[in-house]
């Protein structure tokens, strides 16, 4: 493994993942766990998260682009793999080649896949994707007979059917409840057995377990974080968090009361303070409005103070302390956490962005 000299790095509890991995197939019944790992497993690494994935019964991959897709083929990560965006037509004999599953997003889509496709390879995989009302990628519903036609008179194999909720992690809510009647509607119509019928992300398969059908589609939760408060306060189990985000104070001094703190002077210490500063900015994804954020140094909450740089940050504490001290931004210390989700409503925006954020240069190790 490469050796990495600065103390920040990020650490990835493989063992959350496969504790909340468990907790959705209990909760799914006999609907396959479709373990999506797109945008590098959501900042968790997306070969580590699939090999674990795989370990324990996951036969299913999900990523959003080509490309994910090609790397998790070129890792010989061996499962079914679909990729949920588009496809462009240039890698449909890739696709081919590779036993790769494709989403069908379009009438024109299957028109250039259709033609895209090499007779000397096995048949395209595809799963239909219906538009219930995202209003992202899919065929309409009155276009799924055409589609179905389409299917048919082309180099295809018709593996699944699939939508994707627009309002899953919100209370009981219209379009939610239409988009489910739609699809009932689309699934009655079609009425094929063989195909594998999946809807839900983490939000539905949390809230709605009735809806699983064949196979349920789990992303943010697979990594432990709730897809909205609203989710987060009616969760019926516990989420285990995987990623804790870590480093060391590496200098610490006594600023001067009236003194100012980093770019724009924009903190002024009201009396003579401990200042520490910790070697993560925000070119590591430590996000310039995370300034008051608090971090845990022996367990103890203390905040960001003055303007995040792109490598470093410098933190108050209540009495000095010695350069080495750890430091958790994200995760546990002694019985106290910072979950993601507090990072995310200290940045106006869901926990999403936060782990996807965390940039390259923050090294990923596993335990
Ligand atoms: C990203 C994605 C998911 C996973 O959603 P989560 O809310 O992270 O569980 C499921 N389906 C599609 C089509 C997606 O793009």
């Amino acid at each position: 493994m490469t050796q990495f000299y600065r103390p920040t790095k990020a650490v990835i509890d493989l063992n959350a993942i496969q504790q909340n991995l468990q907790m959705f197939k209990e909760r799914s019944g006999k609907a396959e766990i479709i373990a999506v790992v797109k945008a590098d497993a959501y900042g968790h690494g997306m070969m580590e998260v699939a090999r674990k994935a795989l370990e324990n019964g996951v036969n299913w991959l999900a990523v959003a682009t080509p490309d994910e897709a090609l790397l998790l083929v070129e890792h010989e990560i061996e499962a079914n793999i679909l990729v949920m965006g588009h496809t462009p037509a240039a890698f449909i004999p890739v696709a081919q080649r590779h036993g790769i599953s494709v989403a069908a997003i379009s009438l024109d889509w299957l028109l250039a896949a259709g033609g895209a496709t090499d007779s000397d390879l096995p048949p395209l995989k595809v799963h239909l994707k219906v538009d219930t009302g995202m209003r992202r990628v899919g065929v309409q519903a009155e276009e799924v007979s055409e589609a179905l036609q389409l299917i048919k008179s082309r180099l295809f194999s018709f593996e699944g059917l699939f939508t994707h909720f627009a309002t899953a992690d919100e209370d009981r809510n219209e379009l939610f409840q239409q988009q489910v009647k739609t699809m009932a509607t689309v699934v009655r119509e079609i009425n094929d057995p063989s195909l594998m019928i999946h809807v839900s992300n983490s939000a539905a398969a949390i809230m709605h377990p009735d809806l699983a059908f064949d196979a349920v589609r789990i992303g943010i939760s697979l990594y432990g974080i709730a897809p909205s408060s609203y989710v987060e306060n009616n969760m019926p189990f516990t989420l285990a968090p995987a990623l804790a985000l870590e480093t060391e104070i590496v200098h610490v001094k006594c600023v001067k009361a009236g003194e100012a703190i980093s770019y724009g002077a924009t903190y002024h210490c009201e009396q003579d303070e401990w200042i520490a500063t910790l070697p993560i900015g925000y070119a590591d994804g430590l996000l310039r409005g995370l300034q008051g954020q608090e971090v845990l140094v022996r367990g103890r909450r203390m905040p960001i103070v003055g303007r995040i740089c792109m490598d470093q940050c410098m933190i108050r504490l209540p009495e000095k302390m010695p350069e080495g001290e750890k430091v958790q931004l994200i995760g546990r210390q002694d019985g106290a956490q910072i979950r993601i989700e507090e990072w995310a409503g200290k940045l106006e925006t869901i926990a999403y962005e936060i782990p996807v954020n965390l940039t390259k240069r923050v090294p990923r190790t596993y335990c």
